[in-house]
């Protein structure tokens, strides 16, 4: 494992390996993934997410999340507060009157975390470690979390969370890659073909809140059931509050603390295919629609929707929905959460 600094700041970035030749590069700043090199049914390698090439660029395009660890609630909390234990916390409101992704300063994607590398049988991995001390963000408790990336020799990269609390805190860590399978995010991903194991899925307002009912999505834009072009029905999604896909699917098979297989993407011209396998319950479908165009890395020019985002995930705003499982975290419990995107080509 290499280890380097990207050009401008300090955040420390690790080189992962796999035997295949398959690499992955991971900041310490958000925990990121930075770049994923994927071979096509030719063998010829890509970098298969959206990214920029220092820090800086990161925090100036903080809103787009690109590749980070969020934490410490993915989605979004209705009205940017929530009550536990008759006490009302206040957190920021980041998304209009709504709070996003843990935050608007010390959110998990925006802080530098502590770097620990680590080699095993498993295949080479980073372990990063961020103590968020007690009200950080307005969230109660010392979280101290951890996430560590292992990329295997089955090629896959393999992502475990895990999180302690001193008081009881909600906690539900995802990642937040756009992935554009070309390896070109100068082009869209309506042509990439999506597979969600899920039959329904939660229905939300035009803030994008849950409105606490969980719906089928037979007959509906959202029945990704079998393989299908995420550009084949977006545009009846065009005029909703998500403008396009941004939807919480509620994963079929998938039960606490079993890694199953939740989602499948495909790039029919290459041929490269990206499965998503978590013990999360549900996954976030988002196709880039809030995206502008934008200068990532190594110059290239990426496009609205240059990118589709795959995040398992726990339901959101369960603090506001008592119907939801919980997401809350108490002293003496261990949160654990694994994700794993396995590439491979058909
Ligand atoms: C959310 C989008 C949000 C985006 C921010 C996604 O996870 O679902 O609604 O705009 O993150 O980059």
């Amino acid at each position: 494992m290499v280890r380097s600094q990207s050009s401008d700041t300090q955040d420390r970035r690790f080189h992962l390996t796999a035997p295949s030749g398959i690499k992955a590069l991971i900041s310490s700043y958000g925990a990121s993934l930075v770049e994923l090199h994927a071979p096509d049914r030719a063998g010829r390698f890509a970098d298969i997410v959206l990214g920029f090439d220092t820090q800086s660029e990161y925090a100036l395009h903080s809103n787009l999340y690109f590749g980070s660890t969020i934490g410490r609630t993915a989605n979004r909390i209705r009205g940017a507060t929530f009550e536990l234990d008759s006490v009302t916390y206040q957190l920021a409101a980041n998304d209009g009157k709504n709070h996003l992704h843990g935050g608007a300063v010390s959110s998990f994607d925006k802080v530098d975390w502590e770097a620990e590398e680590r080699t095993g049988d498993a295949g080479t991995a980073v372990m990063f470690r961020y103590v968020s001390p007690h009200l950080e963000e307005g969230y109660p408790g010392q979280l101290d979390a951890r996430v560590t990336y292992t990329l295997t020799d089955r090629d896959e990269l393999r992502i475990d969370y895990e999180a302690r609390s001193d008081r009881a805190t909600p906690v539900s860590l995802t990642h937040h890659s756009y992935w554009n399978l070309t390896g070109d995010g100068s082009r869209t991903i309506l042509d990439h073909e999506l597979q969600v194991e899920a039959d329904s899925y939660t229905a939300v307002d035009s803030e994008l809140i849950p409105i606490g009912t969980v719906k089928p999505v037979d007959s509906t834009a959202l029945d990704f059931r079998k393989p299908s072009r995420i550009g084949s029905r977006i545009a009846e999604l065009e005029d909703t509050g998500a403008r396009g896909y941004d939807h919480n699917f509620v994963l079929t098979a998938s039960s606490d603390g079993v890694v199953t297989l939740a989602a499948r993407l495909r790039d029919p011209e290459s041929g490269r295919i990206l499965e998503i396998w978590t013990d999360r319950p549900c996954i976030q479908v988002y196709s880039g629609n809030f995206m502008r165009p934008v200068v990532g890395k190594l110059g290239m020019h990426y496009e609205h929707r240059g990118g589709v985002c795959l995040e398992p995930q726990a339901y959101p705003d369960a603090m506001h929905h008592p119907n939801f499982p919980s997401i809350l975290l108490h002293p003496g419990e261990v949160y654990r959460a694994t994700t794993v995107y396995r590439v491979l080509t058909d």
